[in-house]
Formats: C-alpha cells, structure tokens, sequence
C-alpha cells in the first residue's frame, strides 16, 4: 500500500465509524412517524440519547472555535407537524392560491405530517446563538456571505460530519424535493436506519389522517411521488 491509499484507507476507517449505520436498530413504525412516545432526552431540545450526546460534543468542539450552537428545533410530533402544514395550508389559500398551489408551495419546505426527519429524535435545526436574532432566522441568505449564521456554516461543513451530523438538503441543484436547507442537519447512524426501515412501511395507511387541510386532493400517486422527490431527495450519504 502507497502512502496515499494508506491515507485513504484510514479515512475510510475513521469515517465509518462515524457513519456505519445502527444495523441493529429496529424501530416501532408509529415512532417513524411522530406518534406514540419516543425517549428522548436534552434540555432546550428532544433528541435520541444518541444524538443528544454527539450534539453536546459537537457544541463543545464549536464552542472553542466562537461558534455556539443553539437548536431553534429538533423532535416534532405527528400532530406538531399537521399543526405547522394546516397553518401554512389556510395562509396560503387566503393568498388566493389553489389547493394545489398551496400544497405545492408548502412542500418547498414543510413537509407532509408523519413524513418528517424531525420525527425521528434525530434531526436538527440550528443557528449561531451568538448573533443577535432578527425575525426568520432560517433563511439561507443568513448562512451566506455577510449573514450572521455564515461562520457556522463554515464550521458544519467542515467539522459536522466528524459528528455523525450531515446535511439532508444540501445545495446541489440536481437534487430534488425540498430546498437547501443549511440549518437543517442529521444524525446519520441513527437516521439511516430510520430511512431504510421506514420507506418500507405502508405509508398511506399511517400518513393520511382526516383533519389535514387539502388532504382530500392527496393520493396515492402524490404520495407515491412525493415520498420519490422529498423523502429520498436528499444527500446520498443519507440513504
Ligand atoms: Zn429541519
């Protein structure tokens, strides 16, 4: 072996004891979901105590270098997240939009109750807590140039991974499914799992629930396409 291969190799080692996916993870189908009650652990947030544990080591490691990491969000519930769809659903029909066009235009970035990441304890939505915080503070501009989340950007996308924690919706355009989402990132020894084992389940029987707003206008072939373009339109490294 060259010294290079060598190179390679190690870093291989290293990262997949970062990455080598729970093989013995076997959840309950309701808590991939957002229901029933997952244990879940931390003080401003909910994670798996997994995450939790690399989070905090993750946030220790920043912390050194002037980047605080401060969770904005983390578990969400089913109903958190029919919550969050109807609000957006009612908002952009009084705009004058279609069901349709509402949908549409709410899966750019929310996704359908009981198809989340935020479901599963381990995923998570963070900013600088350093920086004063204006209105939205989850907008992209933010954690660009001069916006004030731009150093821990940088710090994620170099140090995260060491973590476990990887960017679902990254910038590539030829991703599909939601848009970049610099905030967003994710716990891949657990939530690969996840992923594997829940796009085996019967969605339609879990997903669809009766007081969903323009739930009515979904079906099977939107699910099925849906579950194609946002659930698996993530970074390969999470599939
Ligand atoms: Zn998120």
């Amino acid at each position: 072996m060259n010294r290079l291969e060598f190179i390679h190799t190690g870093l291989a080692i290293v990262g997949l004891s970062h990455f080598e996916p729970d093989k013995s993870m076997n959840t309950d189908p309701q808590l991939l979901i957002g229901k029933g009650s997952p244990k879940l652990v931390g003080k401003n947030y909910a994670l798996l105590a997994e995450a939790d544990k690399a989070f905090q080591e993750m946030s220790a490691a920043a912390q050194k270098q002037g980047v605080a990491l401060k969770v904005v969000s983390s578990y969400r519930s089913f109903e958190k997240q029919k919550s969050i769809w109807n609000r957006k659903f009612l908002r952009f029909k009084s705009q004058g939009m279609s069901d349709r066009a509402a949908v549409a235009k709410i899966i750019e970035y929310s996704t359908l109750p009981g198809t989340s990441r935020h479901h599963w304890g381990t995923d998570i939505d963070i900013i600088d807590a350093g920086p004063a915080e204006e209105d939205d503070v989850l907008l992209a501009q933010k954690f660009h140039g001069n916006g004030p989340y731009n150093s821990l950007r940088e710090w994620m996308e170099i140090y995260a991974q060491d973590y476990g924690f990887l960017l679902p919706y990254t910038k590539d355009e030829n991703r599909s499914g939601f848009k970049y989402e610099p905030w967003h990132y994710s716990y891949a020894p657990k939530s690969i799992p996840m992923l594997r084992q829940y796009i085996k389940l019967d969605q339609e029987g879990l997903i669809f629930s009766t007081d969903l707003k323009g739930g009515s206008g979904l079906d099977q072939e939107f699910l099925t396409s849906y579950i194609k373009s946002h659930v698996m339109g993530i970074n390969p490294s999470l599939l």
